[in-house]
């Protein structure tokens, strides 16, 4: 907890001396800039603004202001193992979860691992997080789920799931409509989708979930062109039973071809990058190149902390490599050479922000400072930290040069959550002691041996490659040459 006596809730906010990243339509910055904050909104920017009586004053100076970031695809639940999964492929992954101990989740691990994952968000300055949940094997699950969002600091949109059923029995049980119905989060805090897969059966067995996600009025978020898991033919199957919607979230998008981009792009929908994760799980290659050519709007995620950071600068870093990398390939392979980049640090930061409220239809409240927009704001600001000046370039020093711990203050819907680099009003021992309680349940259910195994899959073979050269050859062309010298 920040020692500094913070405001109350009905006290304004005043930013001073800020570098300002607006990402507003014209992406504009002010350098030098007064943010201020009264109730839950933005009241004004600009240079030296005058605030009301007893405004709480935060010295920005030397630092970026931008809006709080939006993670459009995040598995909350399995922050509850975060790190444990470091070592695997999707297979493994798909393995461990879908198939042999996902279920061994009780709806408190679920919880717990939303606590953790929101304080996370929080703390890496994620203002807005789809808690993309498929772990809800029952009611009590989702329950569990929802309350933790609830109980946590942070704009949600909750997508329940169930890897464990088929969507198009879980979503149309009546008693996940009557959940639905009680959980009602249309507020401004709180939104909802329905989260579930297509598998490209021919006989559209999904169309029951997608029915119940129109009647119910959610959006549907689906991991689409996942190699080896979905393909082309899902979404082929989505567009002409007439379920591709501009509400739409394709997750990873990765392993599709064209036809399916054009699809997408002509339907209106976005796709969720995690490239974290498509980098190491095998997804298929992180497609930003191929939906910029395509013209479909973008946003980015962290997938699950049981693999990755869940901060969105790694994702924004790792985006911008990812995009570069292929297209310097690409290049060379025809023997050509890439003397300017099409992606810029300006548009991953636009993904990380604006782009996120685009895709959730949460624009009109966030992703943006502007005046009227809801106070999610983040200050980059770190004096102690070498790292943080100069500051040439504001897009490129959010996307590659910063980290969560140069996230100094953080408001949510104008109230602090962080300050001075503290989270402020958490319950940080509670939340480690439930997910201390969650590890302690999986590692004495499945035993030592299996928990060991999972954590540390085989490594295959490797064959290092002959090598024509030899070190003693070496030696002796060193000797002779020194001799003849
Ligand atoms: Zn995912």
């Amino acid at each position: 907890m920040a020692e500094t006596p913070l405001p109350t809730d009905d006290r304004p906010v005043v930013f001073r001396d800020a570098l300002v990243l607006t990402m507003d339509d014209r992406h504009e910055i002010i350098r030098h800039g007064d943010v201020l904050v009264i109730g839950d909104a933005i009241a004004a920017i600009g240079p030296g603004l005058a605030v009301p009586d007893g405004t709480f004053e935060i010295d920005a100076a030397g630092g970026i202001l931008m809006p709080g970031m939006i993670d459009t695809h995040r598995h909350m639940w399995q922050t509850a193992m975060r790190g444990y999964g470091a070592d695997w492929t999707l297979t493994q992954y798909f393995v461990w979860y879908y198939l042999e101990y996902g279920t061994y989740f009780r709806p408190q691990d679920i919880y717990a691992g939303n606590a953790l994952s929101a304080l996370d968000a929080i703390d890496a300055g994620v203002t807005t997080t789809v808690d993309w949940s498929h772990g809800l094997r029952t009611i009590e699950h989702a329950e569990a789920a929802l309350q933790s969002l609830r109980d946590s600091a942070g704009r949600f949109v909750f997508a329940p799931g169930n890897i464990f059923g088929a969507p198009w029995e879980w979503a149309t049980n009546p008693d996940f409509a009557a959940f639905v119905k009680r959980a009602d989060t249309g507020s401004d805090m709180l939104r909802m989708q329905l989260a579930f897969d297509v598998t490209g059966d021919p006989a559209f067995p999904e169309r029951g979930a997608f029915e119940v996600a129109r009647e119910l009025g959610l959006p549907v978020t689906t991991h689409a062109g996942v190699w080896g898991a979905t393909n082309d033919d899902g979404i082929r199957l989505m567009y002409e039973n007439g379920f591709m919607t501009p509400e739409t979230v394709y997750v990873h998008a990765a392993t599709l071809s064209d036809d399916s981009y054009q699809r997408i792009a002509a339907t209106g929908g976005s796709v969720s990058l995690s490239t974290e994760s498509e980098q190491s799980c095998g997804q298929g290659y992180p497609p930003s190149w191929a939906l910029r050519e395509h013209g479909i709007p973008m946003s980015l995620s962290v997938d699950t902390s049981v693999w990755f950071s869940s901060d969105l600068f790694t994702a924004m870093r790792s985006t911008l490599g990812a995009d570069r990398s292929w297209e310097h390939v690409q290049a060379h392979e025809k023997g050509e050479t890439v003397t300017h980049s099409h992606l810029r640090a300006e548009n991953v930061v636009d993904w990380a922000t604006r782009g996120g409220a685009k895709a959730l239809g949460l624009d009109a409240l966030t992703g943006s400072i502007e005046a009227g927009k809801k106070a999610d704001l983040v200050l980059l600001k770190n004096d102690g930290s070498p790292s943080m000046f100069p500051i040439t370039n504001p897009y490129g020093h959010v996307a590659l040069q910063v980290g969560r711990a140069d996230v100094h203050t953080v408001l949510v819907d104008g109230r602090i959550v962080k300050f001075e680099g503290s989270l402020v009003g958490h319950d940080l021992a509670k939340t480690r002691a439930a997910v201390e309680d969650t590890v302690e349940h999986l590692q004495s259910e499945l035993g030592d041996a299996v928990w060991d195994a999972g954590m540390n899959p085989e490594i295959p073979e490797t064959k290092v490659l002959d090598n024509p050269y030899m070190y003693t050859e070496f030696r002796t062309a060193a000797t002779h040459a020194a001799t003849e010298a």
